[in-house]
């Protein structure tokens, strides 16, 4: 009895609050759909505005061809128009200090036109991320930068060299783009004798990529590179960033600093014939012990002769033993020499480029015939074999940004840390290589 009191009173308790309640999600239910239907509303309203815009408005596109800049460009869409000479006038002028022309063949610019055939909107898009806008307003042309928000994936690919595999053989298998393959190729080069590389040699790569709307890849970098070889030894390369995004010291290097800019040797001829090696020779005449310091290739006269890497002429002239000759003093100190010209291209002082033609093959001076000796001189001015220099060794971080590569490689082994912290998965189904990838903004 006492139970069923209890139930009654307590129900007649809970009854009005109920009722009480349902009132109250009636009366917010209410208002909900009235603010709906006012929403509702203003989007038809601009839908009808929309509308009634694009009907009226036309695009015009217009692609960049073969040799052309702004100026062919603006030229065509100028004739498209009606006051095509004032109003895209105006559409360049206020874009002008804003946009880097870098036109490339293909690229497409939109021009949409009212109902008069006036200018109402210009776009120029140099990549899907990036859209130069230019608007009619009111008050005139207003320019307008949009960048579309763009997802950035770190990814570790680690594997091991299979026989008859190379280093790039496998990265291309796995898909990773050409460019990036050729920078983790180049940079691992300057340290990784690639001949030497055994089936089981491991290694190790760490790039960003970034994609727009998560699936369209829009560049990407290399951060970081590891190889560890039985025979070549174990190396790494960290990707190294100034302030300044445009900065030549922007490469990779060494964890000690050593800049890791693949500058291999140029050949001073296109064929090579060796008519005469490095080394002491006994001369088959005489009898003598000489030494050769340099290299003889044998070439008709007039062969172009060309620059081994870039450089500063340091000589340019003629004596009765070398006949003509020209001395290039390169990045590491080291000197090419190049003797017996026929003519000389590049006075001293000149700066010259790898494989830059500076003269040609002669017999002047003490020579028998046509050929070129081509010498080599360290830093230390000792005359080493031309055939033993592959490359032009680069100057290595110093100071403050010795410093701040330091902290950069301490912000890349984080990285990758975090990154194999992913799970694996296999990378493709032709190779073993194992790839953990994360979002990192
Ligand atoms: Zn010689």
């Amino acid at each position: 009895m006492n139970c069923l009191l209890r139930l009654a009173l307590s129900l007649l308790l809970v009854l009005p609050l109920i009722a009480c309640n349902e009132e109250e999600i009636i009366q917010n239910l209410k208002s909900e759909r009235a603010s709906l239907q006012a929403r509702v509303d203003s989007l038809n309203a601009q839908i009808a505005s929309a509308e009634a815009l694009v009907r009226n408005v036309r695009v015009i596109r217009d692609t960049v061809r073969a040799g052309e800049g702004p100026f062919h460009l603006f030229t065509r869409l100028k004739a498209q128009v009606s006051h095509g000479e004032e109003d895209l006038g105006r559409v360049y002028a206020a874009m002008q200090d804003s946009v880097e022309f870098k036109l490339r063949v293909g690229e497409i610019f939109y021009v949409s036109v009212d109902s008069t055939n006036r200018v109402q909107r210009f776009r120029y898009a140099p990549n899907p991320i990036t859209v130069h806008l230019v608007s009619k307003t009111d008050t005139g042309f207003v320019y307008k930068l949009v960048e579309k928000p763009v997802v950035k994936k770190q990814s570790v690919y680690e594997g091991a060299l299979e026989e008859g595999s190379t280093l790039n053989g496998i990265l291309f298998k796995v898909g990773i783009p050409g460019r990036m393959v050729g920078i983790v190729s180049g940079v691992l080069q300057c340290k990784v004798a690639f001949p030497l590389a055994r089936a089981g040699d491991r290694f190790r790569v760490l790039l960003e990529d970034s994609y727009y709307q998560d699936s369209i890849w829009v560049g990407g970098k290399v951060i970081y590179a590891e190889f560890d070889g039985r025979i070549v030894g174990h190396h790494e390369a960290f990707r190294y960033e100034d302030e300044d995004p445009k900065s030549s010291y922007n490469a990779h290097y060494t964890e000690a600093g050593d800049a890791l800019v693949f500058d291999g040797l140029r050949y001073p001829l296109e064929h090579l014939r060796i008519t005469s090696s490095f080394g002491s020779r006994i001369h088959p005449i005489t009898g003598q012990r000489k030494v050769h310091y340099g290299v003889d290739y044998g070439a008709p006269a007039g062969t172009v002769v060309h620059a081994v890497a870039e450089g500063n002429v340091t000589v340019s002239g003629y004596d009765d033993l070398s006949g003509n000759k020209i001395a290039i003093k390169h990045r590491d100190n080291s000197v090419s020499w190049y003797m017996h010209l026929q003519s000389r291209g590049v006075a001293v002082g000149a700066k010259v480029s790898p494989g830059q033609a500076i003269g040609r093959v002669g017999s002047t001076g003490r020579s028998t015939g046509p050929h070129l000796h081509f010498g080599f001189k360290d830093a230390n001015g000792a005359w080493i074999n031309p055939l033993s220099k592959t490359m032009i060794a680069t100057p290595k971080l110093e100071g403050a940004r010795l410093a701040r590569l330091k902290k950069q490689v301490a912000e890349i082994r984080k990285q990758i840390e975090l990154t194999q912290a992913a799970p694996a998965v296999k990378a493709n189904d032709t190779t073993d290589v194992m790839v953990h990838m994360r979002v990192v903004e």
